[in-house]
């Protein structure tokens, strides 16, 4: 155990008992203030999930006024106005095609009812050997065992491996370090192919879903696959009955530019995963969106329901919150202002490129990452125990900026990135800001670092 912690924070455990928290005062635009008075900008929207800014007064009254009428119907005997309300306003953001909406609290909850909902659909409909759900390795999907179990992160999984069910992961469409050690486009998407390989390998009679990330935000670092990727895949899952399951917990609701990321493909799944951006931090919200060809046939069939819930499902405070973020994210034009600044922040961000750890900058919108390299002609990730993309953060953080980092992209070990997604409300200058604490932070990690032998 690290030292005991003072205060209240005894009673608490933390998530790193060896890293020294701030504690949080209040949040205003893009800004959170500590309780020492110090300022951050909130360069990652906590982790992908502010959109509309901290202290934003339509939802904070929207939340006071539902809370005056109602918090908590059971699902099990109550419909809400908020859910019902959010359900049509989500259903307007969606592909054409998609037709229904089931709430839960976050995007590990909404995950694993995607998979469920799978499973039912193919039950339904007399297929009870499609069970298996292919995944990509450097994606995540969630926390909680099902999620975790697709999720292709191997340091996130390998303590809870025995628990974990065996899902069959195939390599990610990851341009920068192609797996397949190919170009594009002479690969001809070897990555997407793969896909129709192993459903052949285990058969399309035992596999119920693939699942993806349209840009793998988390665990990769805002990887953005080519033009060609998500047509062959749809193609692959509609040949062999396989549903595709799209994770947009990350990038839905705005982040890249368009309302989904997937939309920068034009294609549409058969489920889409959602969380953070939609209630912008404001309340715990997630939920599966479903394609009515699902929705058809549990119509159709003689069971009448999803009997297995969540206390929280579509709970209406949180509802409220949704709806007002999406109101506020469509009345402020933040979608397309989101296009604009993410084109601005690119070209801000491409003077990054020249420094000699900058290995690769890529993203959508306002969804940037930087892979981080020790020798940027051979790619060379940096030693995990140098612990880069930790010590990078920290220096931000001490700078007033708060990132996202991740580690394991080149090999599931080593690799490390960060990630920048600011709300989608922040302007041009305190993008200009935020530009400059980062070129800063790798300075001064690079000043410290540059004269050691260790890498
Ligand atoms: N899916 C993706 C793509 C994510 O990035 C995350 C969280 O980072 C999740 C699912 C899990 O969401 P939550 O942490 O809200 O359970």
């Amino acid at each position: 155990m690290g030292t005991k912690k003072t205060g209240s924070a005894n009673h608490l455990f933390p998530r790193d008992w060896r890293k020294s928290y701030p504690v949080v005062d209040r949040g205003e635009g893009i800004y959170l203030w500590d309780k020492d008075g110090r300022r951050y900008i909130d360069g990652a929207g906590g982790a992908a999930v502010v959109t509309v800014g901290h202290g934003n007064r339509e939802v904070i009254e929207a939340m006071r006024s539902q809370a005056e009428r109602v918090c908590f119907p059971y699902v099990g005997n109550f419909l809400s106005e908020a859910q019902m309300e959010l359900a049509d306003k989500v259903i307007s953001f969606a592909p054409p095609g998609m037709s229904r909406v089931y709430f839960v609290s976050g995007g590990s909850e909404a995950t694993e009812v995607a998979i469920k909902i799978a499973r039912q659909y193919h039950l339904l409909r007399g297929k009870e050997g499609k069970v298996k759900i292919i995944s990509r390795w450097l994606s995540y999907h969630g926390a909680t065992l099902g999620a975790l179990s697709l999720s292709g992160h191997s340091q996130r999984r390998k303590d809870y491996l025995p628990y974990l069910t065996d899902s069959p992961h195939i390599a990610p469409p990851y341009c920068y370090r192609c797996p397949f050690e190919l170009s594009y486009p002479a690969c001809h998407i070897r990555c997407a192919e793969e896909l129709e390989r192993t459903i052949k390998m285990i058969g399309a009679e035992n596999i119920a879903a693939f699942i993806a990330e349209p840009i793998i935000g988390n665990t990769a670092g805002a990887v953005v696959p080519p033009a060609e990727y998500y047509p062959i895949i749809r193609d692959i899952c509609d040949r062999f009955d396989i549903l595709f399951l799209l994770d947009e917990v990350f990038t839905g609701f705005g982040r890249t530019g368009r309302s989904f990321a997937i939309d920068h493909w034009g294609v549409c799944p058969d489920m889409l995963i959602f969380g953070k951006g939609i209630s912008s931090g404001y309340a715990p919200l997630g939920g599966v969106v479903i394609h009515e060809k699902i929705f058809d046939v549990f119509y159709h069939s003689p069971s009448s329901g999803f009997f297995l819930g969540y206390t929280y499902s579509g709970n209406p405070l949180a509802c409220s919150a949704g709806m007002a973020v999406l109101n506020y994210i469509e009345k402020n034009h933040l979608i397309e202002e989101c296009a604009r600044k993410g084109a601005y922040l690119r070209e801000k961000a491409s003077r990054l490129k020249n420094h000699p750890m900058v290995g690769d900058l890529r993203g959508k919108g306002l969804l940037l990452g930087l892979e981080l390299v020790s020798s940027r002609e051979g790619k060379k990730p940096f030693p995990r125990e140098m612990r880069v993309a930790e010590t990078l953060t920290a220096i931000a953080m001490s700078k007033g900026l708060l990132l996202m980092s991740g580690s394991g992209v080149s090999d599931g070990v080593a690799g490390d990135h960060l990630i920048i997604a600011p709300p989608l409300t922040i302007t041009t200058e305190e993008l200009d800001l935020l530009i400059d604490l980062l070129e800063a932070s790798l300075k001064e990690w690079w000043g410290k670092h540059q004269q050691e032998d260790s890498w």
